[in-house]
């Protein structure tokens, strides 16, 4: 799923990033890099910083859409995708995985094997982009942009000026480059592998790519403002704890222990920072420190660790967040309207469901969250509901647990029904073995619904009511079965049946409200049309209403239009009573009047207090 770039403007996240260019703009240390001479040109006065979320929004001040060369910090994208042409043993047969504690270009090769310390140091990048060549002898360039654009979300092109004056001058690169050919890391020319590395570092980005790029890895390589996965989460997590341990040259142990945010520099004065689940941070700024790393670059992320508490190794400790809510049956009812025999039959075991609302991200922490809260449910608990509309992520290396705890639970002979699964945003929804005894819904309502349907047929032991579908009969059993029969006659003259399609809109709202309806089979829907803030109508059904219910008596009442529309949702009919018959009733019948108005008026009673109650659990829970 792709989400929305939204640029944000004056907000605390915006100053802060305002204050720290303005607190590091005036700091002059440092020299630009000029052993590749192109690079020489840059100003050292340009200076950038941007942050980019998960959630797409971006955070930038300076000179943040100013071309670079990303030099270095195509390194771990180009390790990522030789491990992903190729595979992670093969590649490790070619390059080790240890910090070297030297310089970006020495020529740190393992004594006996031949084998660079890492691929974020150039003999390792090198060695990376040469295994690429091999196996892929006609890898484009078009292909290597290809690539680039899935992680920055938009085309980038390589600065052929930077390509060429690298070309000319890198030596020392093509001096690792053979040696690299004599230890047999690369089995071939090293011509085509060293053009190639040339290329990739000339590629030109701006420090929002960079940022969108650090994003990337962030969300488990996926890209978040494309919704494209352009880097497995399986290599993405080898290429950040690479980043994190050999990113920053032979400034990294320090970089780790200060500012502890897995980060890639390039002598072009980039660095690329990532707050794996939380942010990608980039800055712009070419004055190298003697290490190479931006002078400013490293000044910013220090202070952003430091100050908002960045580090990965400060990570803020959530205490069961979650469980949203959890309570039992009996504090919240469906909205399916249920006879006094229905309720008679339900009210004595509602809690034997229990509903738990669960949020946030499913990963270890959160299904241990949830398992705790399963093992104090009681032994009389026979049916749980899992409402899942606030989960955001459902990991899959933690999918199985969950999957684990579900069925342990069903081994009890829980019934397990899951609402709202279908909606998450982000969701990864792991392979749910769906048996018999689990469930999906679309609405918690109708989970709810399904709750104390499997509870009626488990407890309605009495004998089946007979099907009385005539009004005068003295053993209709629904809403006018507590008048006089002899006041029911006297009604059932005057009300018409009226069949219905499921479907079927039996009210629409604004409709003048002069019609009393009582089913007599089938099922009926109040459905509500809400606004959400940004403009989305939808509907929700507020009640429904099933043989010997009443319904439209608000509007009936009142004389006022209807405010909702009631749709058929299973074929049925209803009697109805239209208002000039009740208003002749008045004068011809005036005690047949009053019964039916105590009748209405003991029935809106009951609705209006249950509704009460309702509400008032559910701002306590
Ligand atoms: N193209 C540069 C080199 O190989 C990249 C160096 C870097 O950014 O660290 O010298």
């Amino acid at each position: 799923m792709t989400v929305q770039v939204h640029q944000c403007s004056a907000n605390v996240i915006q100053e802060l990033l305002e204050e720290l260019y303005h607190a590091y703009s005036g700091l002059n240390e440092g020299r630009v890099a000029d052993y590749i001479p192109e690079l020489a040109k840059a100003c050292p006065d340009d200076f950038g910083i941007v942050i980019a979320t998960p959630g797409g929004r971006i955070y930038e001040v300076g000179a943040t859409r100013k071309e670079f060369t990303i030099q270095s910090i195509s390194k771990p994208f180009i390790y990522a995708l030789a491990l992903k042409l190729l595979s992670l043993e093969f590649i490790a047969s070619k390059i080790d995985v240890e910090p070297s504690g030297d310089a970006f270009n020495a020529i740190s090769l393992d004594p006996e094997s031949g084998k660079p310390r890492n691929p974020m140091i150039n003999a390792g990048a090198i060695a990376a982009s040469a295994q690429i060549c091999d196996a892929f002898p006609g890898n484009s360039e078009e292909q290597l942009l290809d690539y680039f654009e899935q992680l920055a979300g938009r085309r980038l092109s390589i600065n052929f000026d930077v390509y060429r004056s690298e070309k000319e001058t890198g030596h020392r690169n093509r001096a690792i480059g053979h040696l690299l050919r004599n230890f047999n890391i690369i089995e071939s020319d090293p011509e085509p592998a060293l053009d190639l590395y040339f290329r990739q570092c000339a590629i030109s980005v701006t420090c929002r790519d960079l940022a969108v790029m650090a994003t990337t890895l962030a969300c488990q390589g996926r890209n978040p403002f494309t919704g494209g996965q352009a880097i497995s989460p399986e290599i993405t997590v080898r290429v950040l704890a690479l980043m994190g341990t050999c990113g920053m040259y032979d400034f990294a142990g320090q970089w780790l222990h200060d500012v502890g945010i897995p980060a890639k520099s390039g002598v072009a004065g980039g660095v690329m920072a990532v707050i794996p689940g939380r942010l990608g941070i980039a800055t712009y700024s070419p004055s190298l420190d003697s290490f190479g790393n931006s002078v400013r670059g490293v000044a910013v992320c220090r202070q952003l660790s430091r100050g908002v508490g960045l580090s990965l190794f400060n990570q803020y400790y959530q205490v069961d967040a979650t469980i949203r809510r959890s309570y039992l049956g009996s504090q919240r009812t469906s909205r399916r309207w249920r006879s006094d025999r229905e309720l008679r039959i339900l009210d004595p075991h509602r809690d034997e469901v229990q509903i738990i609302h669960v949020q946030g991200v499913l990963d270890f922490g959160g299904i241990e969250q949830m398992a705790a809260e399963l093992a104090k449910l009681s032994d009389k608990v026979r049916i749980l509901i899992l409402d899942l509309a606030h989960v955001t992520e459902c990991p899959v290396e933690s999918s199985g647990l969950l999957d684990r705890q579900l069925c342990s639970m069903e081994d009890k002979g829980v019934d397990i029904l899951l609402s709202r699964a279908g909606r998450l945003p982000m969701v990864s929804m792991p392979d749910w073995r769906i048996t018999e005894r689990v469930e999906a819904y679309e609405h918690l309502d109708s989970a709810l619904e399904a709750a104390e349907e499997m509870l009626l047929s488990l407890y309605d032991t009495e004998a089946p009511p007979a099907t009385v579908t005539v009004l005068a009969d003295p053993r209709y059993p629904g809403f006018l079965g507590q008048l006089p029969d002899e006041h029911r006659v006297v009604l059932a003259e005057r009300m018409s049946l009226r069949l219905f399609e499921s479907g079927d809109v039996v009210i629409r709202g604004g409709d003048p409200g002069d019609e009393l309806f009582l089913v007599q089979s089938g099922s009926f829907d109040i459905a509500l049309k809400i606004s959400s803030g940004d403009g989305v109508h939808h509907s929700t059904r507020l009640a429904t209403f099933g043989a010997g219910l009443c319904f439209g008596e608000i509007g009936f009442i009142a004389q006022n239009p209807r405010t909702a529309d009631i749709v058929a949702t299973e074929a049925g009919a209803c009697w109805v009573l239209h208002r000039d018959d009740f208003d002749a009733l008045s004068h011809s019948h005036p005690q047949v009047v009053i019964s039916l108005l105590k009748a209405l008026t003991c029935d809106m009673g009951t609705k209006l207090s249950q509704t009460s109650v309702q509400l008032t659990l559910m701002e306590h829970y």
